[in-house]
């Protein structure tokens, strides 16, 4: 073969291999335009895909931060995530304000810790999410604990969150506190506070929900400390009962039977001390379904005056019983606050149907009044004016009739104040008694009048015919006194006398008489003027007897001059003749030393009179000794009595037989118009 053979083929592999490789170098080159290309392409597509990724970032930080936003601005819940074991992943700021935690303290925390301990103790919040999970939604009503550890009824709406597919990837809770943020519950709160009483709300459950700030006052609580507790807590026992169903009653049933009535119980503060309380009930049918406000007043005032009244009501009891009187005790309203068992009787009631009363159905008028406080003086002032004083005043029984009675009334200071206690008096038969002595007081001194002026009337007629016996015998006497005989002499002597003694009694008896029927005549008088003119009127017996009269300086008086120099006369007369064996000395005193009336004294040495006779001597007609020792009537003393009693005074004697006597009497000091 030829070398152009070989030539040929190797010309030819040449050509194949410059060829092959411009092939290859094309195909390089396309390969690296197209990588080119692609990786051109794949950086465009990447930017783009950086770009929607930046875009799509951005939209759902923008729609995450609106999202945020808008949780946050719902202040009055609190809207949180967690996921399935209750893992907390988000807070707003209603979460915040309402349960206390900020989101840095909460967040990764698990959801139980907002349940109280006895809840957690049950399992609640594991129940609470068990059950959302199985229904996707549920809804409760419960107490919840905030930060602080103060609680607060809560309404609770929890919601299960799942994914696309339908797995569970967590919850969600909105809730809110139901004591507050209500418009409604703003206006209730006011009028709570409002309340003079403490005010507790409680719901079914016996959890307080609501107090006013004298709850808290009360009880020693902080608002708080009560949110949320039982009520039991502060009222022991005998509340929670009431308004909680039981088995045969529905709590609207069970409480309907307490509404309004007012209800003792015991309060417990927190410092452990009891007091006791009165509770009234009202339903207040609200959103969380029937809640219970109570008014709570704290009785132990009312309690301690009951107590107090009950130990005073067993003291006096004793006395008011014992007393002789109907009593009863008011106080300053006016109202019987005791009594005893006479005044049941005097006035027909029994004991209950009178206490409590107005005294003004047993007494109409003039009591009431006197210890009611008016505007211008208190009842202690009242009082003080009526205090012992006997008032005369018409009692009334239960049947309506009256009767009168003295009333005397003196206070009692006690616990509740001023209390009146009146002793009352049935003066019935005294107002009879009273009526007759006044009218036989009238008879006698109509008798007494008659008496007197027939005395007169008698005394002064008879004078006349007298005055004709003793002239006409006494001429008999004087013409033929021994010209008949010796008897006749002595029988005309005889008439004579007896003439002259019965001239002397009438005259005697005039005096007495006129002692009653002189009109009084008072004037301002010198006792020592009406003392010198008995002396001058008694001057012969006087001089005869040798009778020495001596007196002290006497006072000037507004009396009846005439009258007490009568007086005078037949005193110091009676002290002359009246003498002993010794020359007969007087003496004339007077002093003021007790109240105000002067004591005269006329004092003898004479015969002195024993101590049984020292009545009897002042009575008419009465004496000791015989006509044949000393003459007289037995008027002088009966006529001094007399004046003296009409001059408004008196007269006694103070005698000892043999050693004299000394005769008082006693004249008033009056003022002009007297
Ligand atoms: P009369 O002196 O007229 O008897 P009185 O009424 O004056 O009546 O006195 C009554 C009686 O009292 C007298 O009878 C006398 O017995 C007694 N009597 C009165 N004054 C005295 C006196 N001073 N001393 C002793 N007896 C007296």
């Amino acid at each position: 073969m030829s070398i152009n053979a070989e030539e040929i083929s190797v010309t030819a592999s040449v050509r194949e291999i410059a060829k092959r490789k411009r092939s290859e170098e094309a195909m390089q080159e396309a390969l690296n335009s197209s990588r080119t290309q692609l990786k051109e392409l794949a950086d465009t597509h990447l930017a783009q895909m950086e770009e929607g990724r930046q875009i799509a970032e951005s939209a759902l930080r923008e729609s995450e931060e609106k999202y945020r936003l808008l949780l946050d601005g719902i202040q009055n819940y609190a809207i949180f995530m967690m996921d399935p074991q209750g893992q907390i992943l988000s807070w707003n700021a209603g979460a915040e304000r309402i349960k206390g935690y900020s989101a840095d303290q909460i967040i990764g925390r698990n959801f139980a810790c907002f349940f109280p301990p006895e809840d957690i103790q049950l399992g609640r919040p594991e129940e609470v999410l068990r059950i959302t999970a199985a229904r996707g939604r549920h809804e409760e009503q419960g107490m919840r604990v905030r930060q602080d550890g103060s609680r607060f009824l809560a309404n609770l709406v929890f919601t299960a969150l799942h994914d696309s597919a339908g797995n569970l990837r967590g919850f969600s809770e909105f809730s809110h506190d139901l004591s507050e943020s209500k418009a409604s519950e703003v206006r209730y709160r006011g009028l709570l506070e409002a309340a003079p009483d403490a005010m507790v709300v409680v719901n079914v459950a016996g959890e307080i929900v609501l107090l006013n700030v004298q709850a808290e006052k009360q009880f020693g609580y902080s608002r708080h400390e009560l949110i949320g507790q039982k009520v039991k807590n502060i009222i022991p026992e005998g509340f929670a009962e009431r308004i909680i169903a039981d088995g045969t009653r529905s709590a609207a049933e069970a409480l309907a039977q307490q509404i309004g009535t007012g209800i003792e119980l015991i309060g417990r503060r927190k410092d452990g001390s009891q007091f006791p309380i009165e509770l009234m009930l009202s339903p207040l049918d609200s959103s969380e379904g029937i809640l219970v406000t109570a008014a709570i007043r704290d009785i132990s005032v009312r309690k301690a005056a009951e107590t107090h009244l009950a130990q005073m009501e067993g003291r006096y009891r004793g006395l008011l019983e014992a007393a002789p009187d109907a009593m009863v005790v008011v106080n300053v309203a006016g109202e019987i606050v005791l009594l005893n068992v006479r005044a049941e009787k005097e006035f027909g009631y029994s004991r209950n149907e009178l206490i409590g009363q107005k005294v003004k159905n047993i007494i109409p008028e003039g009591f009431a009044e006197r210890i009611i406080a008016d505007g211008a003086r208190s009842a202690a002032e009242a009082l003080a004016q009526q205090i012992g004083t006997g008032i005369e005043l018409s009692g009334r029984r239960k049947n309506g009739s009256e009767f009168p009675i003295e009333l005397m009334l003196s206070p009692l200071q006690s616990a509740e104040g001023i209390l009146v206690t009146a002793a009352i008096r049935d003066i019935s038969v005294r107002q009879k008694s009273d009526e007759h002595l006044a009218r036989t007081v009238g008879e006698l001194k109509r008798s007494n009048d008659e008496l007197q002026q027939f005395a007169y009337v008698s005394s002064h007629d008879l004078q006349e015919p007298l005055r004709m016996v003793a002239s006409y015998t006494q001429l008999l006497a004087k013409r033929y006194k021994g010209q008949l005989d010796s008897d006749a002499d002595e029988f005309i002597a005889f008439a004579v006398d007896g003439c002259n003694r019965m001239q002397g009694l009438i005259q005697d008896l005039l005096a007495y008489s006129r002692a009653g029927t002189n009109g009084k005549v008072f004037s301002e008088v010198s006792a020592e003027d009406a003392l010198q003119q008995a002396l001058t009127n008694l001057r012969i017996t006087i001089e005869q007897s040798g009778a020495v009269v001596s007196h002290d300086a006497l006072p000037a008086l507004r009396t009846d001059e005439t009258q007490l120099t009568q007086v005078f006369q037949n005193l110091i007369g009676n002290a002359i003749k009246y003498r002993s064996a010794q020359a007969p000395r007087v003496h004339v005193s007077a002093t003021n030393s007790v109240g105000n009336e002067w004591i005269f004294s006329v004092s003898d040495n004479g015969l002195g009179i024993a101590p049984q006779y020292f009545e009897r001597i002042f009575v008419l007609f009465q004496r000791l000794h015989g006509r044949n020792e000393f003459e007289g009537t037995g008027i002088g003393l009966a006529i001094c009595k007399k004046v003296l009693e009409r001059l408004g005074g008196r007269i006694w004697v103070e005698s000892q037989p043999e050693k004299g006597s000394t005769f008082y009497f006693a004249l008033p000091e009056r003022d002009e118009k007297s």
